[in-house]
């Protein structure tokens, strides 16, 4: 199958390989649980997530709920995996130049410059972390803009965490006249700049990478974690049962929210 419906959301069923050998232009986006959980309340997070053209599965737990609703995910590729592997993958290609926007001020350089060293080349070509609060002034946004097309970047990572980044990029994407890729890829940025630790593998493939985030950032994280995101094992539940309302999202405008 091409694609996988968990909940209201259709999920990509492509391998790192073949979304590595396809892409070419468009944006992704990283589903995982929490993902899921906003797109069934915040209409605007589902407008947002419309002009995802790729949609790939971030998380384990999503997985398990594939395999469990009987049409499994055939490989998880979560933002910080992609990432790495985007980078390797276009090492020789000089038209792959990435834009860095996110995480807190100087990590985001600092991510630039880990990656160039690792790659060998300035593929990440320049970087923001933009002030907190930002999205919220139409000047500070506009800025961004002119940042990102006067830097010749062809590719647009934006870290900001969801909602933010998915509705930034439905925001301002046509504004970006120069970027051909747009990945919005979470802490990902953080990650790469060695100021917020990945859990171990093992952790992540059994599905237990959330715990080890909640443990590390247990202040931001214990809302989504364990009380936002447990709705979800019910959801799935009723999906299999054939008794969860699907919400359309019809022309990105009109759909109905199912109430749980
Ligand atoms: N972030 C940011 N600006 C904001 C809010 C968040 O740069 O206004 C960054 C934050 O520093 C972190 C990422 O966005 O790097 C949020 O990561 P989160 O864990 O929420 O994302 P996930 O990977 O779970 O989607």
């Amino acid at each position: 199958m091409k694609r996988i419906k968990i909940l209201n959301l259709e999920i990509d069923n492509w391998s790192k390989k073949e979304l590595l050998d396809n892409l070419k232009s468009g944006v992704i986006f990283t589903p995982n649980v929490d993902h899921i959980i906003k797109l069934q309340r915040d209409s605007e997070f589902v407008r947002a997530y419309s002009i995802g053209d790729y949609k790939v599965c971030d998380s384990q737990i999503l997985m398990y709920a594939s395999k469990f609703l009987g049409t499994p995910i055939k490989e998880k590729i979560s933002g910080s995996d992609l990432l790495p592997a985007f980078c390797n993958y276009h090492r020789n290609n000089e038209d792959i130049k990435i834009f860095l926007l996110g995480a807190a001020q100087g990590i985001a350089n600092n991510a630039q410059k880990k990656i160039n060293h690792r790659i060998g080349r300035m593929i990440v070509v320049n970087s923001y972390s933009p002030p907190f609060g930002f999205e919220q002034d139409e000047a500070e946004c506009q800025k961004i803009v002119d940042i990102i097309n006067s830097s010749d970047a062809t590719v647009l990572v934006i870290g900001l965490g969801a909602p933010k980044q998915e509705k930034w990029l439905y925001k301002y994407k046509d504004s970006l006249k120069y970027i051909k890729i747009f990945m919005a890829l979470g802490a990902t940025i953080d990650f790469e700049a060695g100021n917020v630790k990945r859990a171990p593998k093992w952790m992540s493939e059994i599905g237990l990478e959330w715990l080890f985030r909640l443990l590390c950032e247990p202040k931001r994280l214990w809302k989504r974690y364990l009380l936002d995101d447990i709705p979800f094992l019910f959801l799935i539940l009723k999906q299999k049962l054939n008794l969860y309302i699907n919400k359309d999202m019809k022309d990105n405008q009109t759909f109905l929210i199912d109430k749980y």
